[in-house]
């Protein structure tokens, strides 16, 4: 029987026509079909086959799903699908709100993994200078976008505190001025959330006061346990994982209500340790961690070999986690997985995502843009790390010259357009066009061979198969959606 039930008091099936879909046979009594717009449905193998030789009007209650879902046009339901496609697709109807910057490319850790490629803490003209700095901001708040987070990373961005201090004054004084409305940037004030992700080891007591009073949301990196955590962010003056973890819990300690969350980076070294992993952030009073794969960019493209997997790896490693945080919640430990949500908010709603990786277009150039040192504007943060994904420069070029360059229009085209159309997971599933560059060292990537494609694919059928074949575990993940505003 199709998933959902709804009465149609109708004989006969009204006009209609068969929407873009695909088929997943699970068995003889499990077809799902998915949509475009994100809609599915799974139906038996008698429903199957009616609705495979178009002979709906034989059980309008399979006609009446179809319907609602989209699978089916009709008169009655086209406006409403046209709602559903335009939710499904409504980043692209927002500006750009999520900035990345980076305020220096000077850092003390020597990540195997680093997408920016840092360079040596010594290393001299690679901080980002005063004139730069302002011409970013003003940058930004050529944005659209009513709400702006600007975020900033690195290197380490410690490293070059002033210069985000700095970066949050001239924020904060343009917002509230009339400057702006004035070069015609903006109507009104926008809502800014400030962000900062950082190893931590230049954290003291006076910065964490500045980033306090300024509401600045703390990010930082836990790769687990200090053996794993220490082997990924090798650090000259000692254990970064000791150095971290004091400050994460410091950050609980004195209860600072902008710490975002910490996050893992899964290397190889992770694979086997997935459960200390998740044990490690608990012991440190974190409740939410993100099983994520590593993007092949940066330093990650040269350590790739000592550092990488396959798709079916990671996809191992990640069952093994979803399973062990499962278990933690059937005992009642509160521990959630942020990538979980992220993955089902694609299936169960149409609801838009914070989260840009994942989509159809993806994120970069519609929700964020990455800012390196010298003010280059980049497709995405990850996009930093070549000039491939360069598009402009805040102190050559206006942000309505950058975000409708042809550049842009076709790294947009690019993410939008270059999928596997044959897989029944396109709507939910995607490559990251920065990661199959750095795999294939070509923008049109092969879809077959593409990793973090085949990443997600797996992914998203175990995620469907959660759902269709263990209502438990489906219950539990549910209501971590709908707790969560990722
Ligand atoms: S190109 Fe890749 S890293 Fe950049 S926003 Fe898209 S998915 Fe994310």
């Amino acid at each position: 029987m199709a998933l959902s039930l709804s009465v149609n008091s109708e004989t006969s099936a009204p006009l209609h026509e068969i929407n873009k879909h695909w088929v997943k046979k699970f068995d003889e009594n499990h077809h799902l079909i998915t949509t475009e717009h994100g809609s599915w449905v799974v139906l038996d193998g008698k429903e199957f086959r009616l609705f495979k030789m178009d002979k709906l009007e034989e059980d309008l209650n399979l006609f009446s799903v179809l319907e609602e879902k989209g699978v089916i046009i009709t008169e009655r339901n086209h406006d409403k699908l046209t709602n559903m496609y335009r939710m499904r697709f409504n980043r692209i109807f927002t500006g750009t709100n999520l900035h990345i910057i980076t305020p220096t490319l000077r850092c003390n850790q020597g990540c195997l993994y680093c997408y920016p490629y840092a360079v040596h803490e010594n290393k001299k003209g690679v901080d980002m200078d005063k004139k730069t700095a302002k011409a970013t901001i003003d940058f930004i708040f050529q944005s659209p976008s009513p709400y702006l987070t600007i975020e900033f990373t690195g290197g380490e961005p410690l490293l070059n505190f002033p210069m985000i201090e700095f970066m949050i004054e001239r924020a904060k004084k343009i917002n509230k001025s009339k400057e702006a409305d004035e070069s015609g940037w903006w109507n009104g004030i926008k809502k800014i959330t400030f962000q900062l992700v950082s190893n931590l080891t230049l954290m003291d007591e006076e910065k964490l006061e500045y980033l306090m009073m300024n509401k600045v949301h703390i990010c930082t990196s836990l790769d687990g346990p200090k053996k794993i955590h220490d082997k990924n962010r090798p650090w000259v003056k000692g254990s970064s994982h000791e150095k971290v973890v004091y400050w994460i819990d410091k950050l609980k300690e004195l209860k600072y209500p902008f710490f975002s969350t910490a996050m893992p980076t899964v290397t190889r070294y992770t694979l086997p340790y997935v459960r200390e992993l998740v044990d490690e952030y608990i012991k440190h009073g974190l409740n939410h961690i993100s099983f994520r794969p590593i993007f092949i960019a940066g330093r990650a493209e040269q350590t790739w070999d000592k550092i990488g997997y396959t798709a079916e790896e990671f996809v191992e490693g990640w069952k093994n986690y979803l399973e062990y945080l499962l278990e933690l919640n059937r005992k009642g430990v509160n521990m959630v997985g942020d990538d979980i949500i992220i993955l089902l908010r694609r299936i169960v709603t149409l609801q838009p995502s914070s989260y840009t990786c994942l989509g159809a277009p993806c994120g970069a150039c519609i929700t964020q843009a990455g800012y390196n040192q010298w003010g280059d504007v980049f497709t995405c943060d990850e996009g930093k790390n070549s000039d491939v994904f360069k598009l402009g420069n805040v102190k050559e070029n206006t942000y309505r010259e950058v975000f409708t360059s042809k550049d842009a229009i076709n790294f947009i085209g690019l993410t939008t357009t270059v999928q596997d159309d044959t897989s029944p997971w396109h709507p939910y599933s995607s490559p990251c066009h920065v990661s199959s560059y750095g795999q294939q060292k070509n923008l049109i990537t092969k879809t077959k061979q593409d990793y973090i494609l085949q990443v997600h694919d797996l992914q998203i059928e175990h995620m469907f198969r959660k759902l269709i074949f263990n209502p438990e575990d489906a219950k539990i993940m549910m209501n971590w959606v709908k707790n969560s505003s990722i």
